[in-house]
């Protein structure tokens, strides 16, 4: 068995560390003796998302969000409109979460169209929204997710996408409506930045079950001993409750 991960832009998108998330993808393959190879595409690279079985993109500032503009028109937003109808799988950070959506609209006013493969828009604004946060996930029984937001940019979720699941501490998708990223077909959207998957290694185990069954019907995942990664998550909810009490 094998998995071919596509990293999107790995050198223009990468806050905080994010690409760890697709080592983390990676090292739970091997760990149980599944092959992964990993392809990064970035600016003027073409895309054929026939080739890959799960897509990561990063988070990155206004700026890079900017510069990405231009290579995003054409082919390359068709090929990830396509993979997503097609069920691959995505984790999208961020910037690259909004990527995904209609539009952003920076907190200077500057218009940024982007790829429309979910049904969101994305409003910047002064203030921004930082700091370790932690949400429920839908998909997972309301399990928590930990993670570290930093954006300005506020995400409104059209009646096409539906959110990861509530907020419990911290902002999520806007600081108003108490909601944290988007789920679509097998999309992952979300505003967790850096170590997002080893820390919550439900999550990754998720994506890469969505990748497996797509690819190998009938496959299960052998358990791994997560005792790090769950005394890393209890860390941060411990902490993030005690503030909560404060
Ligand atoms: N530029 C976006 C914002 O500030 C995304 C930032 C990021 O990826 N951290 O909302």
């Amino acid at each position: 068995m094998e998995l071919k991960i596509c990293h999107l832009y790995p050198d223009i998108l990468n806050l905080y560390g994010d690409r760890g998330n697709v080592t983390c993808l990676k090292k739970r393959l091997e760990w149980r003796g599944i092959d992964c190879t990993v392809e990064g595409i970035s600016i003027g690279q073409k895309l054929d998302a026939s080739q890959y079985d799960l897509f990561f993109i990063g988070g990155g500032q206004d700026f890079e969000q900017e510069v990405l503009l231009e290579d995003l028109r054409g082919d390359k937003s068709l090929q990830i409109k396509s993979a997503i109808e097609d069920e691959k799988p995505f984790l999208a950070i961020c910037g690259g979460y909004q990527i995904l959506g209609s539009y952003y609209k920076t907190w200077d006013g500057q218009q940024c169209d982007f790829i429309g493969a979910l049904d969101l828009y994305t409003i910047g604004h002064k203030d921004r929204m930082i700091g370790n946060y932690m949400y429920t996930c839908d998909d997972l029984e309301g399990q928590t997710v930990v993670g570290f937001e930093n954006h300005s940019g506020k995400t409104y979720l059209g009646s096409g996408v539906r959110p990861i699941g509530r907020v419990l501490s911290g902002f999520g998708n806007n600081g108003e409506d108490g909601f944290e990223g988007a789920r679509y077909k097998n999309v992952y959207a979300t505003y967790s930045h850096g170590c997002l998957l080893p820390k919550n290694p439900a999550i990754a185990d998720m994506l890469l079950r969505w990748a497996l069954e797509r690819k190998y019907p009938n496959v299960s995942l052998a358990a791994l001993d997560d005792t790090l990664e769950h005394g890393a998550h209890s860390y941060m909810e411990a902490r993030l409750r005690a503030a909560q009490n404060h």
